[in-house]
């Protein structure tokens, strides 16, 4: 083991307990984790509703959803909003350990990267006996399965962690997905992962079919179910389409929710997730510290490019090719 690298790490262990005892003396030093983690909370919800934290959320389409109901937000986590996202970083992924803990978060989803867990990858990376990956993988093959296994462990341990703390959680990945056949996502079937829906995207209005599958931790999940409506014919999602003055993999175009199934879903979270009626009150405060905390040491602070959310309307959603997001993404080849 490298000098620096021995030294990276004492330092990582060492900001980590300073973090953890900062953040258990006073739920005040919820400021110093959002701080650090470069993540804010978006304002002040509405009377009755609450706030919602997306992860590997792509373009957001579903924290959008909830935003338009009055709920309040935490920054959505994708990567390539944000270097600092990174939840193969067990640093980051404490951050948000401890933030779920403070109870400041009502609904979380999970858009689990699916791009090593397809079954239509040939040859094939995985099989029924080994969903981990088959032995001889080597090369990019090997990485991203690696990185695919290591993303659905710790979608597993955050859903497990929102389960354990009362907020209303959901997962989503292709309903042949291998991650659902994963033995983390397996163990959450019970409890965390209990309820399920089955839903073709063309019920909800595109005009492609896929196929996905939503599981979460209250029933009202099962409502999200929604069958092909037969129509003609659905639009194949592979080469290239001209979306938005440009040309864009079909991949990348399809890959946010409807914004009918997120309308549905932003008003099943609306009617039936209780919240606190102390959470207008705990986030005026939130934001209040975390003012007072930025201003107290902005001069250290490099600026970041922050999430891509655009809840006035101005300009586009972003779109990515696969190509472009290098490590993992919500954006990726989700295939019919
Ligand atoms: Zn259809």
């Amino acid at each position: 083991m490298g000098g620096a690298h021995s030294v990276y790490v004492m330092v990582a262990v060492n900001l980590y307990a300073v973090g953890q005892s900062m953040f258990s003396s006073r739920s005040l030093n919820l400021t110093a984790v959002l701080n650090s983690a470069h993540l804010k909370l978006s304002g002040v919800p509405i009377e009755g509703a609450g706030v919602v934290w997306e992860f590997f959320a792509g373009s957001a389409v579903w924290t959008k959803a909830l935003a338009k109901r009055g709920y309040a937000y935490l920054t959505p986590i994708e990567i390539t909003d944000c270097r600092h996202f990174d939840l193969l970083n067990y640093l980051f992924v404490e951050k948000c350990i401890l933030i779920l803990r403070a109870k400041l978060v009502d609904a979380a989803h999970f858009g689990t990267p699916c791009s090593s867990l397809s079954i239509a990858i040939t040859p094939p990376r995985r099989n029924a006996e080994y969903q981990l990956g088959v032995p001889d993988l080597v090369g990019v093959a090997a990485a991203k399965v690696r990185d695919g296994n290591a993303l659905s462990a710790v979608a597993a341990q955050l859903i497990g962690v929102c389960d354990e703390c009362g907020v209303a959680v959901t997962d989503e990945n292709p309903a042949t997905s291998w991650h659902w056949k994963l033995p983390v996502i397996i163990a959450l079937s019970a409890r965390a992962l209990a309820f399920e829906a089955l839903l073709c995207y063309c019920a909800y209005g595109t005009l492609w079919r896929k196929q996905t599958r939503i599981r979460g931790n209250r029933i009202w999940v099962e409502r999200l179910a929604a069958k092909s409506p037969g129509c003609l014919s659905h639009q194949p999602l592979r080469g290239s389409t001209f979306h938005e003055g440009r040309w864009k993999p079909w991949t990348a175009v399809a890959s946010s929710y409807p914004s009918r199934l997120v309308s549905c879903w932003s008003k099943l979270i609306a009617d039936n997730v209780d919240v606190s009626g102390e959470k207008k009150q705990q986030c005026e405060q939130l934001l209040h510290a975390c003012r007072n905390d930025v201003q107290s040491t902005e001069s250290g602070l490099t600026p970041l490019p922050g999430a891509n959310l655009n809840l006035v309307g101005l300009g586009n959603d972003r779109l990515l090719t696969v190509g472009r997001v290098s490590r993992y993404s919500h954006i990726d080849d989700h295939l019919t």
